[in-house]
């Protein structure tokens, strides 16, 4: 049995630290590579998700596996708030840091353990990070405790496409990724795991389950591309102990 990087079946911790290794590899070159992979959708996919966020000022709001702060830099372009971008990734956000001046907050945590107290965030934005996270349900139950009653987590994340895209998307994934990958970012082995770990991605019915099992209650998606991608939403009970 192998795992999303060839190698023989490893434990939660073996992976967690490759996931990490493939980050700190790529986080020079990251920005560049998702818009070549891409031809740019991402930031479509990116300004699709925050425009149709509605925050009053004095909101606390979290950006999850916030990377190089592309959310949070769009949040506060929209709203004025202060971003706390998370992430397990300190070269990601160093990158992120030296991209511009915008006024972030930058902390390094994982997903399935966040500094963060019980009911004390508004919003928690997740782009492209879920996936990567060790134990998935433990993140989403961490994502819940931290939210207020009320509080509302939105989710950006590959997804299952309509059948008719699915070969040629395959084909361009497990082609051109890898090969853009080895050129670009001279790291094709991290690429391939990108690829591995959006085909083992929950498809968008099954993750709006996982969502509704970690306790949120109008849970909703909406698919972007044809289902290349998927807006997952959530929403604390507001009575939610
Ligand atoms: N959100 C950014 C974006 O959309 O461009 C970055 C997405 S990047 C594909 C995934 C990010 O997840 C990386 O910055 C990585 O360091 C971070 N990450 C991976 N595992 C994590 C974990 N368990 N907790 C927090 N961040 C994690």
């Amino acid at each position: 049995m192998r795992d999303s990087f060839g190698h023989e079946k490893v434990t939660p911790d073996e992976r967690r630290a490759r996931i990490r290794h493939v980050f700190a590899s790529v986080a020079e070159r990251y920005d560049l590579m998702n818009d070549l992979m891409s031809f740019g959708i991402h930031r479509l996919w990116k300004r699709s998700m925050v425009k149709k966020l509605q925050l009053a000022n004095d909101c606390v709001v979290v950006d999850l596996a916030g990377g190089t702060g592309d959310i949070a830099r769009a949040i506060f372009r929209q709203t004025g708030i202060s971003v706390i971008v998370v992430d397990a990734s300190w070269q990601m956000m160093a990158a992120g840091r030296n991209k511009d001046d915008t006024p972030l907050l930058w902390v390094a945590s994982e997903g399935e353990k966040l500094p963060f107290a019980d009911k004390s965030v508004d919003l928690i934005t997740l782009s492209f990070g879920l996936r990567n996270m060790t134990d998935i349900d433990l993140a989403l139950t961490e994502i819940f405790r931290c939210l207020k009653p009320g509080g509302q987590f939105v989710c950006l994340e590959f997804s299952t496409p309509v059948f008719w895209l699915k070969p040629f998307y395959e084909l361009y994934s497990r082609v051109v990724i890898p090969r853009l990958g080895a050129f670009v970012a001279r790291e094709p082995a991290a690429y391939q795991y990108l690829i591995e770990s959006i085909e083992k991605f929950p498809d968008q019915k099954h993750l709006a389950g996982q969502f509704t099992q970690a306790g949120f209650e109008n849970v909703h998606f909406s698919n972007l591309s044809f289902g290349i991608s998927a807006l997952h939403y959530g929403t604390r009970p507001a009575g939610a102990k």
